[in-house]
């Protein structure tokens, strides 16, 4: 692929909405760190219940109107209705809003398949959605799984559909989270080679904390190399150690990635500035441009 000389690579960070005032507050330490880092936006995940969706709001237009950066909503479609995606649509185009990161998401525990509003099934189908309400207003990320989607019948179903998603529209893919480049690097090729020319950013997941992680990956389809996970169990309730040990991998992954073609990275931060800015710092990245 062709790169333009002045394409440089694009950095962003993802928050959660945050539960409570305690978590306001930290929420909007850790972005004024990250903000310093001039990243192209930050995104802010979305909850399936009504109260979560609220939240996703309310943390994308305090960015919108307080931060020197973008912000782009995550938007799922598994539990609403056509008019309330219209409606949330509509509201984040009045209040500026450019770009979107679009999902299916995943139920709420309890809710059961169909328990939901949703009349649309997978993300393709929400992404021909915005493009035909709203035309070329929103610059749309879309999800991808070098390690595969957890639910996928088999991996070239899984490679199929995610082509189909790209072709209802969607300008760039941010991944799953994974330690392993080459399950980063294999996706990509695949990909290219079925005509797929859209960015695909690696999302990356700074370690922190092992069991989280542990759990986390389990129910995503993640992988933890066994060399990472037995280190991680060896450090037991060192936090320092598996914070230092994180960083250390992390940034091995990213500059792997970085060096041989990611278009950019996108961190999963768990809404805390200090792993992604380590990492950050150890890739060099904090030059002044
Ligand atoms: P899809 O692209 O629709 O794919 C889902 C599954 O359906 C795949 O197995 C695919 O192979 C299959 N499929 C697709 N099309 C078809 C078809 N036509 N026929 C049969 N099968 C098909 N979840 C949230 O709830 N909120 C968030 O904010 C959120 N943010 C995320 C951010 C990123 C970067 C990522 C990677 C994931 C995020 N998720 C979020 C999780 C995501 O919602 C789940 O992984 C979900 O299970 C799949 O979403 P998707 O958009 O990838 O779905």
């Amino acid at each position: 692929m062709h790169h333009h000389s002045n394409t440089r690579p694009a950095f962003s960070f993802e928050f959660f909405p945050p539960k409570n005032p305690e978590g306001a507050e930290r929420l909007r330490r850790a972005r004024a760190r990250l903000t310093a880092l001039d990243p192209a936006y930050f995104s802010v995940t979305f909850g399936a219940g009504g109260s979560t969706r609220d939240r996703t709001l309310e943390t994308v237009l305090e960015i919108q109107n307080e931060a020197a950066v973008a912000a782009a909503p995550h938007i799922s479609c598994i539990s609403s209705s056509r008019a309330q995606l219209l409606d949330l649509l509509t509201t984040y185009r009045d209040h500026g809003v450019r770009r979107l990161v679009a999902l299916r998401g995943d139920l709420p525990s309890g809710t059961g398949v169909g328990g939901g509003l949703g009349e649309f099934r997978y993300a393709a189908e929400l992404v021909a959605f915005i493009r035909e309400q709203f035309g070329d207003h929103f610059t749309i990320e879309v999800a991808a799984y070098p390690e595969f989607h957890p639910e996928a019948v088999n991996a070239e179903k899984d490679l199929e559909h995610f082509r189909q998603k790209v072709a209802a529209g969607a300008d760039a893919a941010i991944t799953q989270y994974f330690y392993n480049p080459d399950a980063y690097l294999a996706f990509v090729e695949r990909v290219r080679a079925m005509g797929v020319d859209i960015p695909i950013v690696p999302g990356i997941m700074p370690i922190t904390n092992y069991s989280q992680l542990a759990r986390f990956s389990d129910a995503c389809g993640a992988e933890i190399p066994r060399y990472i996970r037995k280190r991680l169990e060896a450090y037991g309730d060192d936090t320092a150690s598996i914070r230092a040990f994180g960083v250390e991998v992390v940034t091995r992954l990213c500059q792997r990635l970085l060096d041989d073609g990611a278009p950019g990275l996108h961190f999963y931060s768990m809404n805390q500035a200090a792993p992604s800015e380590a990492i950050w710092n150890n890739l060099g990245l904090a030059q002044p441009r």
